[in-house]
């Protein structure tokens, strides 16, 4: 069960188109794992199609996005998607990818591979045009622990297999860590299996160890 979902914020700005394209690939990733959000942002879309024709649309009031998130969570269960895992033959094409990231790393696998960062964490930089926005996969080997860091600015990261935790919960595939300025944190890989993540930043992170932040403009990150 999908337990961190993407802000109603976010969800009404991407039905709306206007997220950045890194942004927007992570809420699409997320959306083809949570039907839930996928009606939230289908509600938005038919209302802005009812108020482009003219018509009177029933009113989003206060807390009606709750509400049908609600109603839908009630309706649908977990795809067994959830489940089943990147494994290590097919964690380069990423059989078990959400379709709209697919394109992106094949895309991107075709020009270059993982690049290792430290020990126990590889990188991919997907290829989205997004100026200082970056979308990446991280790789990540079991009982990993990022260093203790903020965010200059929003953070998103999608988890696509695995687990992590952090300050903030626990984050299994398909939820999303939503983190701005105000977050210190140091996510910790469970123990049991590897974890891949989908991240967006829209500024280099802010680490508080003086040694990585030394090394930061080496790992990229
Ligand atoms: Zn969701
Ligand atoms: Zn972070």
């Amino acid at each position: 069960m999908i337990e961190h979902h993407v802000s109603e914020d976010l969800l009404l700005e991407y039905a709306a188109g206007g997220l950045d394209e890194a942004s927007s690939l992570l809420v699409a990733a997320h959306l083809a794992l949570c039907p839930p959000c996928r009606a939230v942002v289908s509600e938005a879309e038919a209302m802005g199609g009812a108020l482009l024709e003219g018509e009177q649309p029933e009113a989003m009031s206060e807390g009606s996005v709750n509400r049908v998130l609600e109603r839908v969570a009630q309706r649908s269960a977990e795809p067994a998607d959830r489940a089943r895992t990147l494994g290590r033959s097919d964690r380069s094409a990423g059989a078990n990818l959400p379709q709209p990231l697919r394109g992106y790393v094949a895309d991107t696998l075709s020009r270059r591979g993982w690049r290792r960062v430290a020990p126990g964490l590889r990188q991919l930089v997907l290829g989205t045009s997004s100026g200082s926005t970056t979308a990446r996969l991280f790789h990540l080997a079991p009982g990993t622990r990022i260093p203790v860091h903020s965010h200059r600015g929003l953070e998103l990261t999608l988890v696509l297999q695995g687990a992590y935790h952090d300050e903030c919960g626990t984050y299994a595939r398909g939820d999303v860590a939503q983190l701005d300025d105000s977050i210190t944190h140091q996510p910790i890989v469970s123990q049991s299996s590897e974890c891949v993540t989908l991240s967006v930043t829209h500024a280099p992170l802010r680490f508080r160890s003086l040694a990585v932040r030394m090394i930061q403009p080496l790992i990229g990150l």
